[in-house]
Protein backbone atom coordinates (compact mmCIF):
# COMPACT_ATOMS: atom_id res chain seq x y z
CA UNK A 1 0.00 0.00 0.00
CA UNK A 2 1.19 3.76 -1.37
CA UNK A 3 0.93 6.38 1.51
CA UNK A 4 -1.35 9.29 0.34
CA UNK A 5 -0.83 12.68 2.16
CA UNK A 6 -3.71 14.10 3.85
CA UNK A 7 -2.14 17.65 3.37
CA UNK A 8 -3.12 18.97 0.23
CA UNK A 9 -0.02 20.64 -1.44
CA UNK A 10 1.46 23.78 -0.68
CA UNK A 11 1.92 24.63 -4.37
CA UNK A 12 -2.22 24.59 -4.84
CA UNK A 13 -2.53 27.52 -2.80
CA UNK A 14 -3.75 31.13 -4.16
CA UNK A 15 -2.81 34.34 -2.45
CA UNK A 16 -5.99 34.52 -0.98
CA UNK A 17 -6.77 31.04 0.02
CA UNK A 18 -3.64 30.88 1.89
CA UNK A 19 -4.27 34.45 3.79
CA UNK A 20 -7.63 32.57 4.73
CA UNK A 21 -5.94 29.77 6.33
CA UNK A 22 -3.50 32.41 8.11
CA UNK A 23 -6.56 34.36 8.81
CA UNK A 24 -7.75 30.98 10.62
CA UNK A 25 -4.38 30.71 12.95
CA UNK A 26 -4.53 34.93 14.06
CA UNK A 27 -1.15 35.24 11.39
CA UNK A 28 -1.19 38.90 10.09
CA UNK A 29 -2.20 38.70 6.61
CA UNK A 30 1.24 39.94 5.25
CA UNK A 31 2.64 36.45 5.71
CA UNK A 32 0.71 35.18 2.64
CA UNK A 33 2.50 37.27 0.74
CA UNK A 34 5.86 37.04 2.35
CA UNK A 35 5.21 32.97 1.76
CA UNK A 36 4.56 33.12 -1.83
CA UNK A 37 7.89 35.55 -2.69
CA UNK A 38 9.88 32.20 -0.46
CA UNK A 39 7.66 29.84 -2.82
CA UNK A 40 8.04 31.11 -5.86
CA UNK A 41 10.53 34.22 -6.38
CA UNK A 42 13.22 32.85 -3.86
CA UNK A 43 12.27 29.33 -5.08
CA UNK A 44 12.44 27.80 -1.38
CA UNK A 45 11.45 23.78 -1.32
CA UNK A 46 11.08 23.64 2.35
CA UNK A 47 9.76 25.46 5.13
CA UNK A 48 13.04 25.81 6.77
CA UNK A 49 14.23 28.00 4.28
CA UNK A 50 11.78 30.41 4.97
CA UNK A 51 14.09 32.42 7.18
CA UNK A 52 12.33 35.78 7.93
CA UNK A 53 9.33 33.81 9.29
CA UNK A 54 8.71 33.04 13.05
CA UNK A 55 9.63 29.51 13.73
CA UNK A 56 6.37 28.72 15.01
CA UNK A 57 4.87 29.66 11.93
CA UNK A 58 7.56 27.61 10.09
CA UNK A 59 6.10 24.77 11.86
CA UNK A 60 2.27 25.04 10.95
CA UNK A 61 3.78 25.20 7.45
CA UNK A 62 5.31 21.83 7.20
CA UNK A 63 2.52 20.53 9.65
CA UNK A 64 -0.55 21.88 7.33
CA UNK A 65 1.03 21.50 3.70
CA UNK A 66 2.69 18.88 1.40
CA UNK A 67 6.07 20.46 0.11
CA UNK A 68 7.37 17.36 -1.49
CA UNK A 69 4.64 15.94 -3.92
CA UNK A 70 6.98 15.56 -6.71
CA UNK A 71 10.76 13.62 -6.09
CA UNK A 72 13.09 14.17 -9.16
CA UNK A 73 13.84 10.87 -10.49
CA UNK A 74 16.14 10.76 -12.99
CA UNK A 75 17.76 13.63 -15.64
CA UNK A 76 18.22 12.05 -18.73
CA UNK A 77 20.39 13.94 -21.26
CA UNK A 78 19.17 13.00 -24.67
CA UNK A 79 21.01 15.63 -27.52
CA UNK A 80 22.20 18.55 -26.16
CA UNK A 81 19.16 20.01 -26.69
CA UNK A 82 16.73 17.63 -24.69
CA UNK A 83 16.56 16.97 -21.03
CA UNK A 84 14.08 14.86 -20.03
CA UNK A 85 12.95 14.30 -16.45
CA UNK A 86 11.47 11.81 -14.36
CA UNK A 87 9.47 12.74 -11.24
CA UNK A 88 7.28 10.46 -8.55
CA UNK A 89 4.00 11.41 -7.17
CA UNK A 90 2.94 10.89 -3.80
CA UNK A 91 0.95 7.61 -4.98
CA UNK A 92 4.04 6.33 -6.46
CA UNK A 93 2.76 6.75 -10.00
CA UNK A 94 5.74 8.49 -12.30
CA UNK A 95 5.34 11.67 -14.85
CA UNK A 96 7.74 12.94 -17.20
CA UNK A 97 8.67 16.54 -18.03
CA UNK A 98 11.08 17.56 -20.93
CA UNK A 99 13.22 20.44 -21.24
CA UNK A 100 14.02 22.10 -24.82
CA UNK A 101 17.14 24.44 -24.94
CA UNK A 102 16.67 26.10 -28.21
CA UNK A 103 20.48 27.14 -29.52
CA UNK A 104 21.09 30.57 -30.00
CA UNK A 105 23.88 32.31 -31.88
CA UNK A 106 26.46 33.85 -28.87
CA UNK A 107 25.29 32.10 -26.03
CA UNK A 108 26.15 28.72 -24.48
CA UNK A 109 23.67 26.51 -24.76
CA UNK A 110 22.96 25.97 -20.64
CA UNK A 111 22.48 29.96 -20.75
CA UNK A 112 19.71 29.79 -23.87
CA UNK A 113 15.88 30.00 -24.23
CA UNK A 114 14.45 27.19 -22.96
CA UNK A 115 10.82 25.45 -23.41
CA UNK A 116 9.39 23.03 -20.71
CA UNK A 117 7.04 20.28 -21.81
CA UNK A 118 5.02 19.32 -18.84
CA UNK A 119 2.70 16.31 -17.82
CA UNK A 120 -1.53 17.00 -16.92
CA UNK A 121 -1.90 13.13 -16.65
CA UNK A 122 -0.74 9.88 -15.55
CA UNK A 123 -1.65 7.85 -18.57
CA UNK A 124 -3.95 9.02 -21.24
CA UNK A 125 -7.50 7.75 -21.79
CA UNK A 126 -7.19 8.76 -25.52
CA UNK A 127 -5.51 5.49 -27.02
CA UNK A 128 -3.97 7.30 -30.26
CA UNK A 129 -3.01 4.22 -31.44
CA UNK A 130 1.04 5.52 -32.34
CA UNK A 131 1.63 6.99 -29.05
CA UNK A 132 2.99 5.69 -25.97
CA UNK A 133 1.33 7.82 -23.07
CA UNK A 134 -1.88 5.74 -24.18
CA UNK A 135 -0.58 2.36 -24.31
CA UNK A 136 -1.60 1.41 -20.95
CA UNK A 137 -4.61 3.42 -20.12
CA UNK A 138 -5.27 6.46 -18.24
CA UNK A 139 -4.35 6.16 -14.52
CA UNK A 140 -5.37 9.65 -13.00
CA UNK A 141 -5.14 13.17 -13.34
CA UNK A 142 -2.67 15.25 -11.64
CA UNK A 143 -3.74 17.76 -9.29
CA UNK A 144 -3.33 21.71 -9.78
CA UNK A 145 -0.50 21.26 -7.03
CA UNK A 146 0.91 18.48 -8.75
CA UNK A 147 1.18 20.83 -12.18
CA UNK A 148 2.77 23.33 -10.24
CA UNK A 149 5.16 21.75 -8.24
CA UNK A 150 5.89 20.00 -11.72
CA UNK A 151 6.79 23.24 -12.54
CA UNK A 152 8.88 24.63 -10.01
CA UNK A 153 11.05 21.80 -9.78
CA UNK A 154 12.12 22.31 -13.24
CA UNK A 155 12.36 26.00 -12.80
CA UNK A 156 15.07 25.21 -9.35
CA UNK A 157 17.17 22.91 -11.38
CA UNK A 158 17.53 25.32 -13.69
CA UNK A 159 18.13 28.80 -12.21
CA UNK A 160 21.50 28.86 -12.09
CA UNK A 161 21.84 29.52 -15.88
CA UNK A 162 19.06 31.80 -15.40
CA UNK A 163 19.37 35.49 -15.51
CA UNK A 164 15.75 36.00 -14.97
CA UNK A 165 15.39 34.12 -12.05
CA UNK A 166 17.66 36.66 -10.31
CA UNK A 167 14.46 38.37 -10.55
CA UNK A 168 12.39 36.15 -8.91
CA UNK A 169 10.95 35.07 -12.66
CA UNK A 170 10.85 31.85 -14.30
CA UNK A 171 14.23 30.38 -15.61
CA UNK A 172 12.43 29.17 -18.47
CA UNK A 173 11.35 31.14 -21.17
CA UNK A 174 8.07 28.94 -23.02
CA UNK A 175 5.94 26.02 -21.53
CA UNK A 176 4.19 23.59 -23.99
CA UNK A 177 1.33 21.14 -22.32
CA UNK A 178 2.40 18.24 -24.66
CA UNK A 179 3.40 15.92 -22.18
CA UNK A 180 1.81 12.75 -21.06
CA UNK A 181 -1.89 13.06 -21.15
CA UNK A 182 -4.71 14.94 -22.93
CA UNK A 183 -4.45 18.32 -20.94
CA UNK A 184 -8.43 19.11 -22.14
CA UNK A 185 -9.26 15.81 -20.28
CA UNK A 186 -7.65 17.60 -17.02
CA UNK A 187 -8.76 21.32 -17.76
CA UNK A 188 -10.12 22.65 -14.45
CA UNK A 189 -7.04 21.51 -12.63
CA UNK A 190 -4.66 22.42 -15.69
CA UNK A 191 -6.43 25.97 -16.05
CA UNK A 192 -6.08 26.75 -11.74
CA UNK A 193 -2.10 25.77 -12.27
CA UNK A 194 -1.76 28.07 -15.35
CA UNK A 195 -3.36 31.06 -14.00
CA UNK A 196 -1.38 30.35 -10.28
CA UNK A 197 1.70 30.94 -12.28
CA UNK A 198 0.53 34.08 -14.24
CA UNK A 199 -0.66 35.91 -10.88
CA UNK A 200 1.85 38.52 -9.93
CA UNK A 201 2.43 37.55 -6.65
CA UNK A 202 4.04 34.11 -8.39
CA UNK A 203 6.16 33.85 -11.11
CA UNK A 204 3.90 35.88 -13.58
CA UNK A 205 4.00 34.23 -16.35
CA UNK A 206 2.81 35.38 -18.97
CA UNK A 207 -0.45 33.55 -21.14
CA UNK A 208 1.34 34.21 -24.37
CA UNK A 209 4.19 32.11 -23.61
CA UNK A 210 2.05 29.11 -22.60
CA UNK A 211 0.92 26.50 -25.26
CA UNK A 212 -1.88 23.98 -24.61
CA UNK A 213 -1.85 20.93 -27.30
CA UNK A 214 -5.13 18.77 -27.75
CA UNK A 215 -5.97 15.80 -29.60
CA UNK A 216 -9.58 17.71 -30.64
CA UNK A 217 -11.93 17.68 -27.33
CA UNK A 218 -13.86 20.31 -29.06
CA UNK A 219 -16.36 21.36 -26.35
CA UNK A 220 -12.77 22.15 -24.08
CA UNK A 221 -11.66 24.21 -27.35
CA UNK A 222 -14.75 26.42 -27.36
CA UNK A 223 -14.06 26.87 -23.51
CA UNK A 224 -10.69 27.78 -23.67
CA UNK A 225 -11.33 30.85 -26.74
CA UNK A 226 -13.67 31.67 -24.21
CA UNK A 227 -10.62 32.37 -21.39
CA UNK A 228 -9.82 35.70 -21.05
CA UNK A 229 -5.96 34.57 -20.30
CA UNK A 230 -5.08 34.24 -23.92
CA UNK A 231 -3.59 30.96 -23.93
CA UNK A 232 -2.30 29.56 -27.21
CA UNK A 233 -3.77 26.41 -28.73
CA UNK A 234 -1.77 23.83 -31.08
CA UNK A 235 -4.62 20.48 -32.31
CA UNK A 236 -2.47 17.53 -32.95
CA UNK A 237 -3.87 16.97 -36.04
CA UNK A 238 -2.26 13.71 -37.82
CA UNK A 239 -4.39 13.30 -40.32
CA UNK A 240 -5.87 15.75 -42.75
CA UNK A 241 -9.12 13.86 -43.54
CA UNK A 242 -11.72 12.00 -41.59
CA UNK A 243 -10.45 8.32 -42.56
CA UNK A 244 -6.76 8.71 -41.03
CA UNK A 245 -7.68 10.35 -38.37
CA UNK A 246 -10.32 7.41 -37.32
CA UNK A 247 -7.85 4.88 -38.11
CA UNK A 248 -5.33 6.38 -35.64
CA UNK A 249 -6.99 8.70 -33.62
CA UNK A 250 -10.04 7.68 -31.37
CA UNK A 251 -11.13 11.06 -30.45
CA UNK A 252 -12.23 11.73 -34.04
CA UNK A 253 -15.31 9.14 -33.83
CA UNK A 254 -16.81 11.87 -31.61
CA UNK A 255 -15.34 15.15 -32.85
CA UNK A 256 -15.21 14.11 -36.35
CA UNK A 257 -13.40 16.98 -38.75
CA UNK A 258 -16.44 18.72 -39.21
CA UNK A 259 -16.69 19.68 -35.73
CA UNK A 260 -13.17 20.35 -34.44
CA UNK A 261 -12.15 22.31 -37.54
CA UNK A 262 -15.21 25.12 -37.08
CA UNK A 263 -14.25 24.85 -33.48
CA UNK A 264 -10.29 25.90 -34.24
CA UNK A 265 -11.65 28.37 -36.34
CA UNK A 266 -13.70 29.66 -33.61
CA UNK A 267 -10.33 29.98 -31.34
CA UNK A 268 -8.47 31.74 -34.05
CA UNK A 269 -10.84 34.27 -34.37
CA UNK A 270 -11.41 34.92 -30.51
CA UNK A 271 -7.57 35.28 -30.26
CA UNK A 272 -6.78 36.94 -33.27
CA UNK A 273 -3.95 34.44 -33.20
CA UNK A 274 -2.06 31.83 -35.50
CA UNK A 275 -2.64 28.12 -33.87
CA UNK A 276 -0.53 25.40 -34.57
CA UNK A 277 -1.26 22.34 -36.15
CA UNK A 278 0.74 19.25 -35.40
CA UNK A 279 1.65 16.51 -37.65
CA UNK A 280 3.26 13.66 -36.94
CA UNK A 281 4.49 12.05 -40.07
CA UNK A 282 3.87 8.04 -39.99
CA UNK A 283 5.14 5.97 -42.88
CA UNK A 284 2.59 4.53 -45.62
CA UNK A 285 -0.12 6.77 -42.73
CA UNK A 286 -0.60 10.18 -43.34
CA UNK A 287 2.53 10.99 -45.26
CA UNK A 288 1.44 10.80 -48.87
CA UNK A 289 0.93 13.86 -51.30
CA UNK A 290 -3.14 13.47 -51.14
CA UNK A 291 -2.76 13.99 -47.00
CA UNK A 292 -0.22 16.79 -47.61
CA UNK A 293 -2.48 18.72 -50.09
CA UNK A 294 -5.33 18.36 -48.04
CA UNK A 295 -3.29 19.81 -44.44
CA UNK A 296 -2.37 22.78 -47.09
CA UNK A 297 -5.80 23.24 -47.44
CA UNK A 298 -6.97 23.41 -43.59
CA UNK A 299 -4.51 25.44 -42.94
CA UNK A 300 -4.61 27.90 -45.23
CA UNK A 301 -8.15 28.22 -44.33
CA UNK A 302 -7.23 28.40 -40.89
CA UNK A 303 -4.34 30.63 -41.22
CA UNK A 304 -2.82 28.02 -39.15
CA UNK A 305 1.29 27.34 -38.50
CA UNK A 306 1.98 23.37 -39.49
CA UNK A 307 4.30 21.67 -37.24
CA UNK A 308 5.66 18.48 -39.18
CA UNK A 309 7.33 15.81 -36.69
CA UNK A 310 8.99 12.79 -37.79
CA UNK A 311 7.41 9.60 -36.17
CA UNK A 312 9.50 8.72 -32.83
CA UNK A 313 9.08 4.74 -33.11
CA UNK A 314 7.96 3.29 -29.64
CA UNK A 315 8.24 0.05 -28.59
CA UNK A 316 5.88 -2.50 -29.86
CA UNK A 317 3.70 -0.52 -31.84
CA UNK A 318 4.25 -0.92 -35.66
CA UNK A 319 4.00 2.49 -37.08
CA UNK A 320 7.31 3.72 -38.75
CA UNK A 321 9.03 7.51 -39.38
CA UNK A 322 9.34 8.00 -43.31
CA UNK A 323 12.61 8.21 -45.23
CA UNK A 324 13.59 11.79 -45.01
CA UNK A 325 12.78 12.15 -48.52
CA UNK A 326 9.47 11.61 -47.99
CA UNK A 327 10.02 14.14 -45.29
CA UNK A 328 11.15 16.53 -47.28
CA UNK A 329 9.13 15.80 -50.51
CA UNK A 330 5.66 16.21 -47.55
CA UNK A 331 7.16 19.27 -46.53
CA UNK A 332 7.97 21.19 -50.31
CA UNK A 333 3.93 20.42 -51.00
CA UNK A 334 2.73 22.33 -48.22
CA UNK A 335 5.60 25.03 -48.91
CA UNK A 336 4.37 25.28 -52.80
CA UNK A 337 0.96 26.13 -51.50
CA UNK A 338 2.25 29.20 -49.38
CA UNK A 339 1.75 27.54 -45.88
CA UNK A 340 3.74 28.53 -43.43
CA UNK A 341 5.36 24.88 -42.25
CA UNK A 342 8.31 23.75 -40.12
CA UNK A 343 10.12 20.10 -40.20
CA UNK A 344 11.22 19.76 -36.71
CA UNK A 345 14.26 17.81 -36.37
CA UNK A 346 14.47 15.44 -33.79
CA UNK A 347 14.54 15.77 -30.44
CA UNK A 348 15.51 13.26 -28.32
CA UNK A 349 15.06 10.38 -30.13
CA UNK A 350 17.71 8.64 -28.19
CA UNK A 351 16.20 9.25 -24.90
CA UNK A 352 12.74 7.87 -25.76
CA UNK A 353 11.61 11.25 -25.88
CA UNK A 354 8.40 10.38 -27.60
CA UNK A 355 5.69 10.93 -24.92
CA UNK A 356 5.08 8.79 -22.09
CA UNK A 357 8.25 6.79 -23.36
CA UNK A 358 10.44 6.65 -20.75
CA UNK A 359 7.86 6.20 -17.71
CA UNK A 360 6.69 3.22 -19.63
CA UNK A 361 9.63 1.86 -19.74
CA UNK A 362 10.86 2.71 -16.19
CA UNK A 363 7.51 1.56 -14.82
CA UNK A 364 7.93 -1.93 -17.12
CA UNK A 365 11.42 -2.31 -15.36
CA UNK A 366 9.64 -1.68 -11.56
CA UNK A 367 7.14 -4.41 -12.12
CA UNK A 368 9.59 -6.55 -13.44
CA UNK A 369 12.37 -5.98 -10.87
CA UNK A 370 9.04 -6.45 -8.05
CA UNK A 371 7.99 -10.00 -9.53
CA UNK A 372 11.33 -11.02 -9.56
CA UNK A 373 11.86 -10.23 -6.08
CA UNK A 374 9.09 -12.13 -4.72
N1 LIG B 1 -2.73 14.76 -25.58
C1 LIG B 1 -2.28 15.94 -26.19
C2 LIG B 1 -0.95 16.43 -25.65
C3 LIG B 1 0.07 15.38 -25.35
S1 LIG B 1 0.66 14.45 -26.73
C4 LIG B 1 -2.21 15.79 -27.69
O1 LIG B 1 -2.40 14.68 -28.18
O2 LIG B 1 -2.03 16.80 -28.35
C5 LIG B 1 1.86 15.61 -27.33
C6 LIG B 1 2.24 15.42 -28.77
O3 LIG B 1 3.13 14.31 -28.93
C7 LIG B 1 1.03 15.17 -29.65
O4 LIG B 1 1.07 15.97 -30.81
C8 LIG B 1 1.22 13.71 -29.92
O5 LIG B 1 0.50 13.34 -31.03
C9 LIG B 1 2.73 13.58 -30.05
N2 LIG B 1 3.22 12.21 -30.03
C10 LIG B 1 2.73 11.16 -29.37
N3 LIG B 1 3.43 10.04 -29.65
C11 LIG B 1 4.39 10.40 -30.53
C12 LIG B 1 5.43 9.70 -31.20
N4 LIG B 1 5.61 8.39 -31.02
N5 LIG B 1 6.24 10.40 -32.04
C13 LIG B 1 6.07 11.71 -32.21
N6 LIG B 1 5.12 12.44 -31.61
C14 LIG B 1 4.28 11.79 -30.77
FE1 LIG C 1 -3.25 10.87 -25.27
FE2 LIG C 1 -2.12 12.84 -26.75
FE3 LIG C 1 -1.03 10.36 -26.61
FE4 LIG C 1 -3.33 10.72 -27.92
S1 LIG C 1 -1.32 11.62 -28.43
S2 LIG C 1 -2.87 9.04 -26.47
S3 LIG C 1 -4.33 12.26 -26.66
S4 LIG C 1 -1.23 11.81 -24.94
Amino acid sequence: MKFLPEKPPIFAETLDSLAARLEEINAPAFRARQIMDWLYKKRAATPEEMSNLPANLRAWLGENFDFASNTLLQRKAASDVTHKLLQRLRDGSLIETVIIRAPQEGVGLEHSRKTICISTQVGCAYGCRFCASGLEGWKRNLSTGEIVAQLMAVCRMEDAHSERAKEGLASFDNIVVMGMGEPMANYDNLLAALKLINAPWSLGFGARRITVSTSGVVPKIIQLADEPLGIRLAVSLHGATNEVRNQIMPVNRKFPLEMLLPACRAFSEKHGRMLTLEFILIEEINDSLDQAQALARIARDLHAHVNLIPYNTVEGLPWKRPSLMRQQRFTQELKQRGISVTLRREKGHDIDAACGQLRLQTERAEKNASCAGN
